[in-house]
C-alpha cells in the first residue's frame, strides 16, 4: 500500500499563494499524519505482536489509525480510555464509530493515569503486545515524519527555492511530534501552534522528544486561550471559508490558520513560500460538523 509522496495543491489565501501538502489524501484507509507517525510500525515485522495497545479518547483521530494499523498488520487492538459518554455509546460516530467498525476494543477503565495502570497493571500480562504512548507520542515517529521532510525538500528543490529563509512550514500541534521531528529534519523554519496545552506544556513535550532547542519549531502566539474539543465561531468560520477550496478538521486545523493570520500580519514576505501540512483528520468531522451546525445554524 502506498501511504507516501501525497501530492501539494496550491491555493489562494488571504491573497496570496499557499501551498499545501495533502497527507490528507496519503490514502484511503492510513492517512494524516498518523499514518506518518505510525510508517514505522506499519513496515515493522509484526512476527511475534498480536496486539497493538494504546489509549487515548474514544473520539481521537490515533483510535481510528490505531485501528486501522492493527487491521492491516492482522493484529487486535486493545485501546484505553478514561469515559465514553452514554451519548456516544447510543450513538457513535466519527472515529469511534469507524474505530468498532474495525473490530476495535475499546475499554474504558477507571484510573487517573491510564499509562501507568497499562504499564503496571496490563502489560506484565501481554508478551505479545506492542505499546504506544498516546497519539504517537514516540521516538520510532520520527521514521515516517522524516519521509515527509525528505518529500518537502525534493518539492523545494523542483521548485527551486534555495534560500533556506524562502520557505516556511505550518501545522498545528497535538503532543508536538510531527512538527518537532519535521523541524529535526528541516533547513527551512517550522511554524506551529499548541491546540491541546498552553505553549508551556509544548514545549515541554518537545523537550520530553529532544533536547535540543535548535530542533525545536517555533511556537506562534495564540489571540486568546482555547480549551482543546470545544467549539468556537471564528474556528468554524474558518473552516467554511477553507473549504471552498479544501476541507480541513475541525480540532487543530481552525487555530493553525488563525495563528497563522496573525504570523502574516507582522511577517509577510512576498518572496516567501508558505507550505501548510494537512494532517488529516478529516473523519472527527463526521461528529464535530453536527455540533457545530447545532451551534451555529444561522451562519
Ligand atoms: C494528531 C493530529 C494532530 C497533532 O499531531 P501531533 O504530532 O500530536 O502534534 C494535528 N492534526 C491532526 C488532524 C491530527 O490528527
Amino acid at each position: 500500500m502506498k501511504c507516501t509522496n501525497s501530492p501539494i495543491n496550491k491555493i489562494k489565501y488571504n491573497n496570496m499563494n499557499l501551498y499545501v501538502k495533502r497527507d490528507d489524501l496519503l490514502s484511503k484507509e492510513f492517512s494524516g499524519n498518523k499514518a506518518r507517525k505510525f510508517y514505522y510500525f506499519l513496515k515493522q515485522d509484526f512476527k511475534n505482536i498480536n496486539k497493538i495497545i494504546s489509549y487515548g479518547s474514544p473520539q481521537a483521530n490515533s483510535l481510528y489509525s490505531f485501528s486501522q494499523l492493527a487491521k492491516l498488520k492482522d493484529v487486535k487492538l486493545d485501546f484505553y480510555v478514561n469515559h465514553i459518554s452514554s451519548y456516544l455509546k447510543e450513538n457513535p460516530q466519527g472515529n469511534y464509530a469507524h474505530a468498532l467498525k474495525l473490530a476495535a476494543n475499546i475499554i474504558e477503565v477507571d484510573a487517573d493515569n491510564i499509562q501507568d495502570f497499562i504499564e503496571d497493571k496490563i502489560l506484565p500480562n501481554e508478551k505479545n503486545a506492542i505499546f504506544i504512548e498516546e497519539g504517537g507520542r514516540v521516538k520510532e515517529a520520527e521514521y515516517g515524519i522524516k519521509i515527509l521532510a525528505d518529500e518537502i525538500l525534493l518539492w523545494a528543490e523542483d521548485n527551486n527555492i534555495k534560500d533556506t529563509k524562502k520557505l516556511k512550514i505550518i501545522l498545528p500541534s497535538g503532543t508536538g511530534t510531527t512538527s518537532l521531528f519535521l523541524q529535526k529534519n528541516l533547513k527551512y523554519e517550522v511554524l506551529t501552534c499548541s491546540c491541546v496545552g498552553d505553549d508551556e506544556y509544548l514545549k515541554f513535550q518537545f523537550n520530553k522528544l529532544d533536547k535540543n532547542i535548535s530542533n525545536h519549531p517555533t511556537i506562534m502566539p495564540k489571540r486568546k486561550k482555547y480549551h482543546f474539543g470545544k467549539l468556537y465561531k471564528e474556528f468554524y468560520l474558518k473552516y467554511l471559508l477553507l473549504k471552498k477550496d479544501i476541507e480541513f478538521d475541525l480540532l487543530y486545523d481552525p487555530l493553525g490558520f488563525l495563528c497563522f493570520d496573525d504570523y502574516l500580519e507582522k511577517n509577510h514576505d512576498n518572496d516567501c513560500s508558505y507550505l501548510y501540512i494537512h494532517q488529516g483528520g478529516i473523519i472527527g468531522n463526521e461528529s464535530m460538523l453536527p455540533r457545530y451546525e447545532r451551534k451555529y445554524k444561522d451562519i
